[in-house]
């Protein structure tokens, strides 16, 4: 039965005693407008979830990681290069300065500008990457935001012990890419990484090895290359635990209904295989699950 508004608030006074029909019910709400937001530990694969979503649903990404939207150090963010955008708009990566510090309340902001220009295009908001207290302080914390949007929470979760050889791997590769030069754009004499983009696993762990490089031998150079490049393998898996357990915390303490993605096999296999394994565990749920987050 549909009731007209002055009709619900009407009944709504004449009920209006302790104890009485909750007429909450009855008041026609707005629908909010409707936000996909993939959280995940480094390394596990939201770009690649996000933009193969993004190509499904005609959507735009806003990047969630607090490195990643600074202006620079591409290699050693491990920023999505143009090639694998596949023409998705991409917001909030690349354009802050690197010297100032992004607070959560600036990613608020923007982020909420972002996904309202998003909207307006007709385009579906995904915002993507790993630093949960940005999505936190959005999604939580900002009335303004909860008022406005539904969130569906896409999880993308990988074994513990699979992900941090996959990381230690991608340190690597990073290092072939030239992260050793691109770090060294952000040496600092004063050794002062407490700002804006030097924060970012791989630039302090090589201030040793900057300081000493050109005063030393071969052998001890290749060294301390050596034990930079350990240590940022090691801090990433820090971080990528780190950021499990806080995702573990949004769920446990917030109760946000995540939809976790297994992405362990897709990870295990090779090649074609691999691309097969991810369709099927990740991309083909997770196409499943906006769809009806979206027509619901
Ligand atoms: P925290 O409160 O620990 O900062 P967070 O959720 O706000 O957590 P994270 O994304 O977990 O943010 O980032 C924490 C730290 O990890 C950053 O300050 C930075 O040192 C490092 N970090 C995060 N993302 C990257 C990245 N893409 N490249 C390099 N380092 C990163």
């Amino acid at each position: 039965m549909m009731i007209s508004l002055p009709a619900c608030k009407q009944a709504q006074s004449l009920l209006n005693f302790p104890g009485g029909l909750n007429m909450d019910q009855f008041i026609p709400r707005r629908q909010k407008d409707k936000v996909v937001i993939v959280v995940g530990a480094t390394g596990t694969g939201k770009s690649r979830l996000s933009i193969d979503l993004a190509t499904r649903f005609n959507a735009e990404i806003v990047n969630s990681d607090k490195m990643q939207v600074y202006k620079g150090l591409n290699i050693v963010t491990n920023k999505v290069t143009e090639e694998e955008c596949r023409g998705i708009p991409h917001h909030l990566l690349g354009t802050i300065d690197p010297d100032v510090d992004f607070t959560c309340g600036d990613f608020v902001h923007h982020a909420s500008l972002a996904v309202e220009s998003i909207m307006r295009k007709g385009r579906l908001p995904i915002i993507a990457g790993g630093s949960n207290s940005y999505i936190k302080a959005l999604v939580n914390d900002d009335i303004e935001f909860q008022s406005k949007y539904e969130c569906c929470f896409l999880w993308v979760d990988v074994s513990m012990a699979i992900l941090h050889s996959f990381v230690s791997k991608r340190v690597d590769q990073m290092a072939e890419a030239g992260l050793v030069d691109e770090a060294r754009e952000f040496f600092d004499i004063e050794a002062n990484y407490t700002r804006g983009i030097k924060r970012a696993i791989g630039v302090p762990e090589m201030d040793e090895f900057f300081r000493n490089e050109s005063i030393v031998d071969d052998e001890t150079r290749a060294r301390l290359l050596k034990v930079a490049i350990d240590k940022i393998k090691e801090n990433t898996c820090k971080l990528a635990c780190r950021q499990h357990q806080n995702i573990l915390r949004l769920q446990n303490q917030l109760k946000w209904n995540m939809h976790r993605l297994d992405v362990t096999e897709a990870f295990l296999k090779r090649g074609v295989e691999a691309d097969e394994a991810w369709e099927r565990v990740v991309a083909g749920p997770s196409t499943g699950i906006v769809g009806c987050f979206l027509h619901d």
